[in-house]
């Protein structure tokens, strides 16, 4: 697959190292479809380069007691489960770099961190948060950088021993170098940071918690990580994270810093950024409904990448196949649902009839459907199934488009009733029920030519003529393909629907 020619300079693969990319999400929360799209890019990258032995590091980023919990990181795993990222080192599965739980890690960040301090690379800051508070306001009210001003750099013996007595507990800053940072994005292109934009920062908190700022570079630089591919949101991070890593090659600690690709930002409805709060953003919700794995995954890639100008389907072996960082969009992507629901709807198509009727099982039971387990009538099932498979947008629009199979009575839906029965309706479907007592229910042809005569003799084409049959028989005006739906039902159930519907009429 040819790509257009791209002006960014395309990830160089040193020879004989082969790429390791990671996904190393935060357990806060249900994972959301940002986070999806990270994993799948950083996925296809490993998996496009698998000849060369190239690894997906799963690692979960766990160090925020406060935020994180078991469940989001049970919920992780099964969602990278179910969407088919499967990885080469990472929890469950292990690998020469474990533990890949930052939390059970902790350890090797109090040692790097005490040689950071130990070689002058960071410090003790004693500031309080109302000084650094208010030493930003006057910072701002002058027109001066408000970052962290350096305050406690070079700290006196003096000076400390006061600060203790006082009873301060200090964090530690990491020092950085008093020099302009330049480095290459593999989306964006060279990126120029200059000192004053990017502050000492914090790497540990005063009670010792180490920070993401520090535990996230220092498990790329042991992990061996030689791609970092995020959100733009973490772009900030970088220039503060290439300067520690320049500590941390000093330091024994590095090999080597990695290359970094900051993926565009994922905009929601009114173009704000899709949050991770957003209802729209969770991906169980897109589980519930019955997209496809293959469907989201196919719509995520597209958000900041495509196959070519003209293709918007394709499997994600394809997407491997193609898939080269330097060709992402940096421009905010946005997120849309209607055709996410729309390319869901071709993959549905493209599956094998026995396995869409195995994707819909979960739609067909309790606590979708509505009708009792053992109403269910498999036979009936496995005829529908290929109607309804052209049909269906996601999975749970299954259970609706079925029910009048298995439910006793067709659903009461009165605004369908309203606007399929109109004046005359009986008289249409008294003749409609005449008809299809004598036709041939062997074929959906003979029903319905049945419904066609039936309109003809009082008027009315075929379109109108079948609306107060499909109504009285399925309980809705819009459905599958009626005269199949009739056959499938059967001819005694049919008659009886509609000679209810009459009654109803007559009353
Ligand atoms: N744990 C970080 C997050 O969830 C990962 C950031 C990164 O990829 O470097 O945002
Ligand atoms: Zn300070």
């Amino acid at each position: 697959m040819a790509s257009a020619p791209s002006p960014r300079p395309s990830t160089s693969l040193a020879p004989g190292v082969p790429p390791r990319v990671r996904f190393c999400p935060s357990p806060t929360g249900n994972p959301h479809v940002g986070l999806v799209r990270t994993a799948l890019f950083n996925w296809a990258f490993a998996r496009h380069h698998q000849g060369s032995g190239a690894q997906f590091v799963f690692r979960i980023e766990d160090t925020d007691a406060a935020r994180d919990s078991e469940e989001s990181y049970q919920q992780l795993l099964d969602a990278m489960r179910w969407l088919g990222f499967d990885w080469d080192e990472g929890p469950e599965v292990g690998g020469p770099h474990a533990p890949y739980r930052q939390s059970q890690r902790m350890d090797i960040y109090a040692d790097v961190a005490a040689k950071l301090l130990g070689a002058g690379h960071a410090y003790h800051c004693y500031c309080s948060q109302e000084e650094l508070d208010s030493r930003r306001e006057a910072a701002r009210a002058a027109g001066r950088p408000s970052g962290y001003d350096g305050h406690c750099r070079d700290l006196t013996e003096e000076q400390v021993a006061q600060f203790k007595a006082q009873g301060r507990t200090p964090i530690v800053r990491f020092r950085m170098p008093d020099e302009t940072i330049t480095f290459t994005d593999l989306v964006r292109g060279e990126l120029t940071f200059t000192p004053e934009n990017v502050p000492d920062y914090g790497i540990v908190r005063a009670n010792g918690a180490p920070l993401y700022t520090l535990v996230n570079p220092v498990d790329d630089a042991l992990m061996e990580i030689t791609h970092v591919l995020r959100g733009e949101d973490l772009l900030s991070s970088t220039p503060r994270q290439i300067a520690l890593y320049q500590a941390l090659i000093e330091l024994g600690v590095a090999k080597q810093i990695p290359a970094f690709g900051h993926l565009p930002y994922v905009m929601g409805e009114g173009n704000k950024k899709l949050s991770k709060r957003d209802p729209q953003a969770s991906l169980n919700l897109y589980r519930e409904r019955g997209f496809l794995p293959e469907g989201l995954l196919n719509y995520l890639s597209l958000l900041g990448w495509s196959l070519s100008a003209d293709q918007d389907i394709f499997t994600i072996q394809e997407m491997v196949a193609a898939f080269d960082v330097s060709d992402v969009n940096p421009n905010p992507a946005r997120f849309d649902l209607k055709k996410c629901e729309a390319i869901n709807a071709d993959h549905i198509r493209m599956l094998e009839v026995k396995d869409f009727t195995e994707r819909c099982a979960p739609w067909l039971k309790a606590p979708f459907a509505p009708w009792a387990p053992e109403d269910f009538d498999e036979a009936k099932w496995q005829a529908i199934a290929p109607h309804a498979q052209t049909r269906l947008k996601v999975l749970s629009e299954i259970t609706e488009n079925v029910d009048f199979l298995f439910l006793a009575q067709p659903v009461e839906d009165e605004a369908s009733w309203t606007k399929a029965m109109k004046e005359g309706s009986d008289a249409l479907l008294a003749t409609a029920r005449e008809r299809l007592a004598s036709a041939d229910w062997t074929s959906p042809e003979s029903l319905k030519e049945a419904v066609l005569a039936a309109g003809e003799a009082h008027g009315l084409k075929l379109g109108k003529a079948q609306a107060p049959v499909r109504v009285a028989v399925t309980g809705r005006t819009v459905g599958l393909p009626l005269f199949e739906s009739l056959e499938i039902l059967g001819r005694e159930k049919t008659l009886a629907r509609i000679d209810a519907a009459l009654a109803k009429l007559a009353a």
